[in-house]
């Protein structure tokens, strides 16, 4: 959580390196188990962010599988239940990318999570029998949506939006934007960066990628408009036990954290939702998986990953908007 935080203000120092015109707004506040920042540019720009917010604060009352009054922990606790448009939306975009990424992207693995103790934080190893069992249980197969209607086909099935929320509820609020005619603005859902048109002076937004191993410094600096930025790395939720580290990202194969050599997988795109799933996915592939996903998917995305040796590999979209120290290979298309 404090490297979340530290990576929130990293960000917040970088963006408001933009000159702000007179019609500028920003809000942070804390949601979603993280800290947000929304800035609007334009004549509307407050109302466009207390908007954004109040659909920040809406989203997590469906969406999260914690809070006890949410659409998702009434569908987990009940098995069955009719939906809104918004939590139905995600969660067939959960299956999709499921499906997409041939099972990397699992929204049914809350029951194995628990055992690990990362939505209550209270941190423990499972024994392999535990989490051999609660695996049973993460089929996303086994969820049906009929309409409005969803229902977990397994006794104890259980969704965990938390890898795609924060994606959706970004692109909605690039949507509420736009609505209120708002053509520059950038949030941050606690690493999700989504950013609209470009800033107020014209020039390029400029993102910093965190750098997994030092706090202090980045991988390097994207020059984007129009772009979801989302990150998933090992780093931002962990704990040690007995001088290992267990982070939050886990393997839908085994039940245990992805362990492929990847620090890090930025995935950087037009599409909110689509940035935020891939990103957790391709980190659950590892560096040759995630570059082999790349090389034949039709999506339109681009990708820079960081292995646990240190290497950098930016795929060829966002080459030239990439600046960094470090040396880097290019992944290209096939
Ligand atoms: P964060 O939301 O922490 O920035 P991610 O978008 O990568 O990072 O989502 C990680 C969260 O997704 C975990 O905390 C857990 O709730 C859930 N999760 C863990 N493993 C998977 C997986 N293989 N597929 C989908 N969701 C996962
Ligand atoms: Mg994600």
């Amino acid at each position: 959580m404090k490297k979340v935080l530290a990576l929130t203000f990293i960000m917040i120092i970088f963006l408001s390196g933009c000159s702000f015109g007179s019609y500028s707004y920003s809000d942070s506040f804390f949601a979603m188990d993280t800290y947000m920042s929304v800035t609007a540019n334009g004549a509307n720009a407050q109302s466009a962010v207390k908007k954004a917010k109040k659909q920040v604060l809406r989203l997590e009352n469906l969406l999260s599988a914690h809070k006890e009054k949410s659409e998702v922990y009434r569908l987990n606790k009940n098995g069955s239940e009719k939906l809104s448009n918004d939590t139905i939306k995600v969660i067939k975009n959960a299956l999709k990318f499921s499906r997409l990424t041939n099972g990397a992207f699992n929204p049914a693995m809350l029951p194995v999570t628990k055992l690990w103790g990362f939505p209550d934080k209270k941190y423990r190893v499972p024994k392999k029998s535990e989490i051999e069992n609660a695996l049973k249980l993460a089929k996303p197969e086994k969820i049906s949506v009929n309409k409005n209607e969803v229902t977990l086909n397994l006794k104890g099935e259980e969704i965990d939006l938390g890898a795609i929320a924060k994606g959706y509820t970004s692109s909605k609020i690039i949507e509420i934007f736009k609505r209120e005619g708002i053509e520059s603005g950038i949030v941050n859902l606690g690493g999700n960066v989504q950013t609209l048109g470009a800033k107020p002076d014209g020039s390029l937004w400029t993102v910093a990628i965190e750098n997994p191993d030092k706090n202090s410094e980045y991988l390097g600096k994207l020059k984007i408009k129009d772009k979801a930025v989302v990150t998933s790395g090992g780093y931002e939720r962990n704990f040690t036990k007995n001088g290992k580290m267990y982070h939050h990202i886990l393997n839908p194969e085994n039940g245990y954290p992805a362990e492929n050599g990847l620090s890090s997988v930025t995935v950087i795109s037009e599409d909110g939702t689509l940035s935020d799933a891939l990103s957790t996915s391709l980190f659950v592939m590892g560096k040759n998986g995630a570059e082999r996903f790349y090389k034949k998917s039709e999506k339109d995305f681009d990708i820079i990953l960081y292995t646990e040796g240190g290497k950098l590999t930016v795929s060829q979209g966002i080459a030239d908007s990439f600046n960094s120290q470090l040396d880097f290979d290019i992944v290209k298309k096939d």
